[in-house]
This record gives C-alpha cells, structure tokens and sequence, in this order.
C-alpha cells in the first residue's frame, strides 16, 4: 500500500504485457497516482532467447507502448540497476510486478527486492501468469502432486478469480523519463501469431467459432487449424489464462482445452518445486540413462534439427518449427520421443533447441514437455513407451496433408507411402533422403539402455 496520497510507482512489466485483467496493474492504478510503466531488456534474456521470441516480444512492445499511449519507458542492462534508477529519475517509492515462478526469475526478483530496499523504495508482486498460483494447489496434507490428474482435479476444485477490466491508468512515462523509442518496423513474419491485446483477441474469437466445439476430436491433427495458436500470447502474458476459462462451458470439447491449460499450470508448480527439473531428469533413476553426447551424436543432432532424419512427420515438424517458430503439439511429442529413444541424444539438448527456435519457448512447458516425452518428468509416458514415427505420421496424418506441406518432395508419394516413402515401390523420392536409423533396431537398443538402468 502507498503511504502518500501523490506517490508514484513504477509497473515493471515482465511477462505481463496486457492491460486487461492485470492484477498487478489494476492494483497500481487504485493504490497510487503515477504509474510509470516500464520495461528492460535483459541481456540474460537477449541471450537465451532466439529470434522468433525476441521478434514477437519486440511486436508485443510496441502494442503495449500505444496501449499506454507512448509513455511505456523501455531500458537496456541489468534489471537489478535499471528498475533502481528508474525509480529515482521519476522520483518512485515503490515498484509493482506480476510475481514470477521460475528459478531465474524468483532469483533476479528476490535481489531486485534487496537491492531496492536499500534504496528504500518497495517492491511488491502482485498475481501471477498462471490460472492458479504454482504452489497453491496442494494435497490435504499439504504436500504437492506429482502427477496430473489429481492435480488437475484439484485445480479446477480451487478455481480462479473473475477476470478483471482494464483499469484507468494515470500513466507518468516517457518523456517524463527518459527511454527508448518503440521500433515499430518489425514486421510479423508470416505464421507468427498476433501480438498485441486486439488481435489476440480477434485470434481467440475466431478459434472460438471455430476450432474450440472440436477441440477435443481435432488438437491431435497438424494439418488443421484445431488449436487456439495463443502460447505466444500466453507466455508473454498478452491474455491471462483466467480470461480464457472464463470463456469456457462444460462440454467435452472446452474442458479437454481447459485440461490443456492445467498443464500449463501443472509444469510451473513441478517447476516451482524443483528447480532442478529445469535441466536435469525430474525422475532421479532416469538421470542416469546412457545417452549418446561424441562426435557421431552430434552428427545425428544436426540432422534432426535441419529435418532431414528421412522420417517424414519427424522432418516435418523440424521444418514447421525452423520456417515459422511454432510446431504443432502432437509433433513436438513425436520429434521429441525420436530425439530421445531413436537418436539416443540427452533430451537437453532438444530442449535447448526448441527454446532458442520457438516463438511460445517457455522454460516450464517446454522442458517438461521434453521430460514428459523422455520418460524422465512426471508421469504417462513411461520410458518403454516409444513413438513409432511411422504410426504415428499415419494415425494424426492419414492423407500425409501436414507432411507433404513440410517437406513439398512427398508430393507426387501415394497416401499409404507418403508417411514411409522407402517402402514405396519408387523408393525415396527425388529431393528426400532414406530414414537415417532403421525404428525397430533403435527401439530395442532404447529398451536395452532402460533395462541397463534396472541392473
Ligand atoms: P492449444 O492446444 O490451443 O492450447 C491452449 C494453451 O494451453 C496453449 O497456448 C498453452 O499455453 C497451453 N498448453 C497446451 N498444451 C500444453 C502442454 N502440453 N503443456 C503446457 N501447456 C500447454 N508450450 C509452450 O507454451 N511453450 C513451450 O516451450 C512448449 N514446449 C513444448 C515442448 C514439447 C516437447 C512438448 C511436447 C510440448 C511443448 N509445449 C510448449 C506444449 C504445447 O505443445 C504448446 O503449448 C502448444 O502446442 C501451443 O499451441 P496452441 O497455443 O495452439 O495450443
């Protein structure tokens, strides 16, 4: 709470770059009579993240810059300084964000919280990104789940706040302080998904006359718009998972995309609890698991991430995710589980890759997604459990419609061949290559190093 009628505070946004129920900034605009609204790039951030994220935050920016009618002061450096300084130059006693979960963030947010004490200014989170707040969702003794159906049983007992309005905001930015301009020449490429507040919008009203009725029939087919395309959105806090559940009825088809939203939530509290799980197995008796990490593996690495295994729908998705920075949910599984039980790599160094590739890159979805496929994470897929890419292709794509979309050389290959072109009687197609491992060998060595583990 402010102590002064005329204070000012500064809204530090992170993941957060909405107006619209925003907890930490309807509280700023109640409780004090400056809001000066800020943002920092981080160099740790610059770093990890790859160009599809730092282009669509960097299109996110500039709508949240005309959201606050150009006052949005943006700074480069280390947030520790520049949130200080900020402060000062506006002559702010308090800071507000939306509280962050991960290890790095609570580590950064727990030494801001130090360093602006010194400095006598408070800093106070307020909300979160998620539906419910990780760690709140616990068992009757207390403890968390680990696993998800009782977790989500238990969410959605908890629930979640109404959504909030946008608030009136007595913005106090540039050019009162000092930042740098919004660039608003980064055109989207194309495939990217909307980023500013409006066009998430008109994105989830189209997906809600739409794919949302058949969610539940059609969220496993790439090669239909079945999915909402809002985890860029979502990570970036362009719209609060609160605001689509509130969307929502009960029919089988809105809770099947309700359930998907829970595991957004289920990953940050698994997170949240064991920071490790970030980049190490989750599972402590899989951590052990012989992978492959010379020479030769890095070779097989590489062709994995080109897209050029020879295994369509494994080349396929690669080529989606390098073309447009996003990859359909059913082919991350699959190019995942082949990565892990068929190239026998560490699944870090998949997890890393699709972080620096995708535009929706989320430390807490992403790396136990890769656990999830890796049979290292939570639970539901056992190690033994194998993908067959060539079953898989044929189940979620029967008429090869995604595949031949990737990878145009599967063309003129009939439909029954289109997802195994060597068996085709014309063999592999001008242009594609034959399957760089043969599946069934590679499955039984996958078996044999998990029986190792039991010995
Ligand atoms: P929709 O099907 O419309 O789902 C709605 C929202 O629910 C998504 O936007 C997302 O926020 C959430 N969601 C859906 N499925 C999942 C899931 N399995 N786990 C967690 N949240 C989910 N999602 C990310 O947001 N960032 C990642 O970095 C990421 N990496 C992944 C890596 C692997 C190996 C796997 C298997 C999954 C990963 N996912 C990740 C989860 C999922 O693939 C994407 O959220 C989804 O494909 C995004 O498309 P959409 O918005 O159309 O999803």
């Amino acid at each position: 709470m402010s102590t002064s009628l005329e204070s000012t505070v500064v809204m530090w946004f992170r993941r957060d770059l909405r107006l619209s129920d925003h907890t930490a900034l309807s509280a700023a605009a109640a409780e004090y009579t400056r809001v000066v609204p800020l943002f920092v790039w981080d160099p740790a951030l610059l770093s990890r993240a790859g160009g599809p994220r730092l282009t669509y935050l960097r299109a996110a920016l500039a709508a949240l810059s005309d959201a606050t009618a150009g006052t949005l002061v943006i700074r480069h450096g280390d947030p520790r300084q520049v949130v200080t300084q900020v402060a000062g130059e506006a002559g702010a006693r308090h800071v507000v964000v939306t509280r962050e979960f991960t290890p790095r963030g609570r580590q950064r947010d727990g030494e801001m919280a130090a360093m602006l004490r010194q400095a006598d200014i408070t800093f106070r989170g307020v909300g979160s990104p998620y539906a419910v707040e990780p760690g709140r969702v616990v068992k009757a003794d207390g403890n968390p789940y680990a696993v998800f159906t009782p977790f989500r049983r238990a969410w959605t007992a908890l629930g979640w706040e109404a959504p909030l309005p946008a608030p009136q905001v007595p913005w106090f930015g540039r050019p009162h302080v000092a930042g740098d301009v919004v660039d608003h020449d980064d055109e989207l490429a194309d495939g990217m998904p909307p980023a500013d507040e409006a066009a998430v919008w008109m994105q989830w009203r189209r997906f809600a006359t739409g794919g949302l009725d058949t969610y539940d029939q059609r969220r496993d087919l790439p090669a239909v718009e079945g999915t909402s395309r809002l985890s860029a959105a979502m990570h970036f806090g362009l719209v609060h998972p609160r605001q689509l559940l509130a969307e929502l009825s009960d029919t089988p088809a809105h809770l099947t995309f309700a359930s998907e939203l829970c595991w957004r939530d289920f990953y940050a509290d698994v997170l949240l609890r064991a920071p490790n799980s970030a980049w190490s197995a989750l599972d402590r008796r899989m951590a052990a698991m012989p992978v492959d990490t010379d020479g030769a593996a890095r070779q097989r690495f590489a062709r994995w991430a080109a897209g050029e295994t020879g295994y369509p729908i494994v080349d396929a998705g690669m080529r989606q995710l390098l073309a447009t920075g996003w990859m359909h949910n059913r082919v991350r599984m699959i190019v995942a589980s082949f990565l892990v039980k068929d190239l026998h790599l560490p699944w870090q160094w998949g997890a890393q890759f699709f972080l620096q590739h995708l535009v929706d890159g989320d430390v807490a979805s992403n790396n136990h997604g890769w656990q999830w496929a890796a049979g290292t994470g939570t639970d539901a897929a056992p190690y033994f459990r194998v993908f067959n890419p060539v079953t898989q292709g044929e189940r979620y794509d029967p008429d090869g419609m995604y595949v031949r979309r990737w990878v145009p050389a599967l063309e003129a290959v009939p439909d029954r061949f289109v997802h195994a072109p060597w068996r085709s009687p014309r063999g592999v197609p001008q242009g594609y290559m034959a399957p760089m491992v043969d599946h069934a060998v590679e499955r039984d060595e996958a078996l044999a190093r998990y029986r190792s583990l039991a010995r």
